[in-house]
């Protein structure tokens, strides 16, 4: 059997539609489309290790762009009988994390482009040609920022009469480094409206969702797809425009997660990251006791997920219910917000009441006892 473990860099969950990409729609819907799957980490490196690990980062301790030398958790690659061939495709550079992996690495210099879902999925279908028993990592890296693909899938999802000057906006939390080559480039493709970048995301996701087509094809008979995102991507929200690595609203950790074929999904309340390498291996009727994260076709119930960033400061988010309530340390003590979601969806009013905050530590520190390494 082929499994193919599918990674979307920085796909928005809100940005799984008809629309923008009809192919991983038509997947949602032939599929499992599971609405409340939320990542561990803000950041490609550290989110990937969770999904690869079925581990959460204060276990396998990647937390910066940067793996680990010593990573601990056996890798699902690993944890797959030795008759699979294990591959993967990506234009990203994992080390620790491919042990036990072919990778493909189609970037020769760190200034070559990383978005390439043309050749990504080329590589990806000869494969999957090739071998009838396979892991395949595929990442995929389109979608992030800076967005490069024929304008004119920018220009489908742009609908305002002209572009508007207003680029400062997105100055407000980028490094003057970040908004300098931030204004570089914008002024090399001719952008001067922040909207025409959300617009080219939209036409990013597009661009790959068509790649995918093909892929997706050959995997549809006699195959397990798993498609995710590593993490969200701000598009305005709190002024912060086409960044992931700030911050800890649900724009950044709510993902799309689809299994094909169908599943039947036991499991009630959250669903993690961690959940899809032990989902992978229950699927195939192999042992996950080793993992942090459990198989999504047992029966149980989790009431909270949780997802962290420490690149700029060490946050914790803890989801739970219908809120959203985010922990950060600063200095020797921690500053929290807490969001109702249903309420204010684009988390602008933090609720001050005692009880939810006493419900999330509750949460917080069963997770931490139970998981820290
Ligand atoms: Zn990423």
């Amino acid at each position: 059997m082929r499994i193919a473990l599918i990674v979307c860099d920085a796909l928005r969950f809100d940005h799984v539609s008809k629309d923008i990409c009809p192919n991983i729609w038509e997947l949602a819907r032939r599929g499992t489309f599971i609405e409340n799957c939320y990542c561990q980490f803000n950041q490609t490196i550290p989110s990937t290790a969770s999904i690869l690990t079925g581990t959460y980062p204060i276990f396998h301790k990647i937390t910066e762009l940067m793996p680990n030398k010593n990573l601990k958790p056996k890798t699902i690659q690993e944890l797959l009988p030795k008759t699979y061939f294990k591959a993967g495709v990506t234009t990203l550079w994992y080390k620790d994390l491919s042990r036990g992996m072919n990778y493909t690495y189609k970037m020769k210099h760190p200034s070559e482009p990383y978005d390439q879902a043309d050749k990504i999925t080329a590589q990806a279908v000869r494969l999957a040609r090739e071998h009838e028993d396979l892991f395949l990592h595929i990442h995929y890296f389109d979608p992030h920022y800076p967005y490069r693909c024929p304008r004119k899938y920018a220009d489908m999802f742009f609908d305002k009469p002209s572009q508007e000057n207003n680029l400062e906006k997105a100055r407000r939390f980028m490094t003057e480094e970040a908004w300098k080559r931030f204004k570089q480039y914008a002024d090399s493709v001719g952008v001067k409206d922040v909207d025409y970048f959300k617009a080219w995301y939209k036409g990013e996701i597009y661009w790959m969702d068509m790649q995918l087509s093909s892929l997706l094809e050959i995997l549809e008979d006699d195959s397990l797809i798993i498609l995710t995102s590593d993490h969200g991507e701000a598009l305005g929200e709190h002024g912060i425009y086409f960044l992931h690595n700030v911050y800890l609203h649900t724009w950044i950790t709510h993902v799309p997660l689809i299994i094909y074929p169908r599943i039947n999904v036991k499991r009630t309340g959250f669903v993690e990251h961690v959940d899809i390498a032990p989902t992978i291996l229950d699927y195939l009727e192999l042992p996950s006791t080793p993992l942090q994260g459990s198989s999504l076709l047992r029966e149980d119930r989790k009431d909270a997920a949780f997802s962290q960033e420490s690149r700029y400061r060490v946050s914790v988010a803890i989801r739970f219910k219908k809120y959203n309530a985010i922990l950060t340390k600063r200095g020797d003590s921690m500053i929290g917000a807490l969001y109702d979601l249903e309420r204010d969806p684009l988390e602008q009013h933090p609720i001050a009441d005692q009880d939810l905050w006493r419900e999330a530590f509750k949460h917080l520190i069963r997770w931490e006892e139970k998981y820290w390494a």
